[in-house]
Order: structure tokens, then C-alpha cells, then sequence
């Protein structure tokens, strides 16, 4: 048996960025990925924006977490010899002069104007501003599914990647290793997305599949920046392609495309401006969100050295890079962990059965 110091399980974004970060500190790892075409993450648009626009406020932890991830991603394009992160400005466009007046006035907010601006430039386009519009600095995009097939490649070379068929389902732990083919470790990590509900250990956890859709498109006359007005507008690699998107509904739980998604999009789509458009492509995918936005992050309570890092939700651009240094160092060298991230908070959730199986997992 090849001896590493941790089996990641997943290689979503987060697994993927877990692996890059282990790198990092020297330390030695196997990731087990089940390809999964539509997972979350292959799915995802990639946009790393910092603020809620709902209330023109920061995200959670934006202060921190949006220079972190920036220049881990910049430096990962350096590594994998790619160009899968894109720096970007997203430009606002105010649907009311209410909107507009909250914007300004957080401009001139020293907690809020490190990301808020009022000034924007635009090439000329048909797009309507009646209420004018604003700038977010310090945005982004990371093409994922590109992401994800560059780290696969680097990891691959380095032997440091096996794919199986299958979910990996009940890792046992043998005198104290964890085990998977021939390989075993003293840390396991889970960087499952939705799949961590199939996981007998860790499925008392919850989290909350949200469905998105996104409309790709083919048009001609739109600016080639990020737009945002109750959507987002996004240009693709190739030249007069978008992306709009993305719906939310945490009712539908089928994997089609869906009639009212395409109306809600286009609708607001329409709101921007009038543009000959072709759609493409109609996507589908889930996010996995927890009921609280927080993410998921920590040690099994009865499996020790079992590990989580999930619930990214709609930020996991953003939040993955700090949130996987923050649990490495937890687990390195006994930082504290983020304490509203932290699984700690659903330990009364856990269930004999959860219990149960943890049990059985270790042999000796
Ligand atoms: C429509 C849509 C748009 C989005 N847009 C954005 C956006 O603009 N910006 C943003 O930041 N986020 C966005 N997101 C959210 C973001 O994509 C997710 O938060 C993130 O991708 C979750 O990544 P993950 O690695 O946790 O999970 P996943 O992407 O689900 O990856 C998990 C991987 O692990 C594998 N796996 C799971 N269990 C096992 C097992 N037991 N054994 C082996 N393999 C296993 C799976 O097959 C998969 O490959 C969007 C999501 C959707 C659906």
C-alpha cells in the first residue's frame, strides 16, 4: 500500500482547490473522483463577486475571502499553465432610483467603497440604464469546467488523481488509516458537493439542493463585460457568446431544463435592452446550499481526522480557496477553524444511524 498523508474525496471545485493547497504545504495526497457531467461545479458559471446585490451589501467575509481567492486563482494560472481565471468588473445596471440612491450612498462608505463604484464605462450598445448604473471592482470568473480538466491533468501527471465509476461509498478505516485501492491515509477529506447525502457519515449535515438554469446565447450586438440587472450577462470564451443566468428554485428537483425558467430569464434579459439573440443551450444544475448560508466545514465528531468542506452554495468561487487553507491549517497546526463555518453548529443533528455507521467503519 502507497502511504499519503490524505485521500480528498471529490474533485469538484473544492476538492480540486484542495488538492492545490495541499501541494502547498508539502503534504501528500490521492483525490477519488466519480466523474459526474453535471455536478455543480461543471455546471457553474464562475463569477466571483463580493457583494449581495439584494441589499448592496459585502457577502459574507468579502473583505477577506474575495483578495484570497483572486490570488490563489492567479497564481493557479501560473501553475497549471492555463488562463481558467479571468479578472473582470461587473457592471450594475439600477433597476429603480432607489437602488441607485442606496448605491451612492455605499460608495462613500469606507466599509462598503472598496468594491462599490459609481463610475463605469461602457461601449456604446443598446442597453437601457434609465436609472444609471454602477461598477463592482475586484470581480471575476473562473471558467470551472475548464479549471477542473487543467487540475485534472496536472494531477494526473503527478499520479496524484484515480477515478472510479461509482461513488466511493464507506471508506473503512483500518488501524488507523483510511483506506481506498491501494492507497492509505491518516486524514480523509470529503469534498462531495450534493453527493455528501448519500454518505452515511456525514448526511446528518443539511444541505439543500438548489436548482439553477442558464440560458447560453449567441448575440452580436452585446458589450463584451459582465452585466448584471437581476441577472447576470456573461460573456464566454468564444466570440458573441453568453451566458444568462441563473434561476433559483430549491422546489424542482428534476434534472430538465424547464419552459418557465427560459421565460424568467428572457424576461429579465428583455429588461436590459433590445438585442437579436439565438439561444444555444439551456443548462441545469444544483447548487448544494445549507438553510443558514454557511458553509460546511470540519471534523467528524465520532470519525476522527474524517473531515468535511461543503454547502459553497452560490459563492464557491469566492469562498473555496480560504475556506480549504482555513481547515488544512486547522488540521496542520491547529488554527482555529472559522467559527460560522464550522459543522459544530449540527452536531445536534447527528443520528444514531450516523453514529452507528461511523462505528462500523473501524476495523481495530
Ligand atoms: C447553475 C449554477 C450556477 C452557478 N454559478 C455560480 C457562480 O457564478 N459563482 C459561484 O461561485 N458559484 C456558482 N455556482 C455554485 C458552485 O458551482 C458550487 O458551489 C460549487 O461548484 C460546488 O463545488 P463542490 O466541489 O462542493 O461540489 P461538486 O461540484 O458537486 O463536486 C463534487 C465532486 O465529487 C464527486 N464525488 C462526490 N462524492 C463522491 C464519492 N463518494 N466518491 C467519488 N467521487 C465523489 C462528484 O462526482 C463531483 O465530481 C453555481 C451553481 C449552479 C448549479
Amino acid at each position: 500500500m502507497s502511504e499519503k498523508d490524505f485521500i480528498i474525496v471529490g474533485q469538484g471545485l473544492v476538492g480540486s482547490i484542495l488538492a492545490l493547497t495541499l501541494e502547498k504545504f508539502n503534504k501528500s495526497f490521492i483525490v477519488v473522483d466519480c466523474v459526474n457531467e453535471t455536478s455543480s461545479s461543471k455546471v457553474s458559471a464562475g463569477i466571483l463577486n463580493p457583494i449581495s446585490f439584494k441589499r448592496c451589501i459585502n457577502s459574507w467575509k468579502a473583505n477577506v475571502l474575495n483578495p484570497f481567492s483572486i490570488s490563489f486563482y492567479k497564481e493557479t494560472n501560473v501553475k497549471l499553465q492555463s488562463n481558467d481565471f479571468i479578472s473582470l468588473d461587473v457592471v450594475r445596471i439600477f433597476s429603480s432610483y432607489e437602488e441607485q440612491n442606496i448605491w451612492h450612498s455605499k460608495t462613500g462608505d469606507n466599509r462598503y467603497n472598496l468594491f462599490l463604484s459609481s463610475d463605469f464605462d461602457l461601449p456604446k450598445s443598446n442597453i437601457v440604464f434609465p436609472y444609471g448604473g454602477g461598477k463592482v471592482n475586484s470581480c471575476g470568473r473562473l471558467i470551472v469546467k475548464d479549471f477542473l480538466s487543467s487540475c485534472f491533468n496536472y494531477l494526473n501527471k503527478k499520479k496524484a488523481i484515480i477515478r472510479v465509476n461509482s461513488i466511493q461509498k464507506a471508506i473503512p478505516k483500518i488501524n488507523g488509516n483510511y483506506c481506498v485501492q491501494n492507497y492509505k491515509a491518516k486524514h480523509i477529506i470529503y469534498c462531495e458537493g450534493l453527493d455528501m447525502l448519500n454518505n452515511p457519515i456525514f448526511n446528518y449535515l443539511p444541505i439543500i439542493p438548489n436548482k439553477g438554469e442558464l440560458l447560453k446565447i449567441k448575440c452580436a450586438e452585446l458589450p463584451n463585460v459582465l452585466l448584471s440587472k437581476g441577472i447576470f450577462v456573461l460573456p464566454n470564451n468564444s466570440k458573441n457568446n453568453f451566458t444568462i443566468g441563473a434561476t433559483y428554485d430549491h422546489k424542482d428537483k428534476s434534472k430538465f431544463p424547464t419552459r418557465s425558467a427560459k421565460i424568467e430569464l428572457l424576461k429579465k434579459f428583455n429588461k436590459i435592452g433590445d438585442f437579436n439573440i439565438k439561444i444555444i443551450d439551456q443548462t441545469v444544475g444544483f447548487r448544494p446550499t445549507t438553510v443558514d448560508r454557511r458553509p460546511l466545514v470540519g471534523e467528524h465528531p465520532i470519525l476522527k481526522k474524517s473531515y468535511v468542506i461543503n454547502g459553497m452554495g452560490s459563492k464557491g468561487v469566492m469562498m473555496a480557496p480560504w475556506l480549504v487553507n482555513n481547515l488544512i491549517r486547522h488540521i496542520i497546526f491547529n488554527e482555529a477553524l472559522e467559527k460560522e463555518a464550522s459543522i459544530k453548529r449540527h452536531e445536534k443533528k447527528l443520528k444514531k444511524e450516523n453514529i452507528d455507521f461511523a462505528s462500523q467503519l473501524c476495523v481495530n
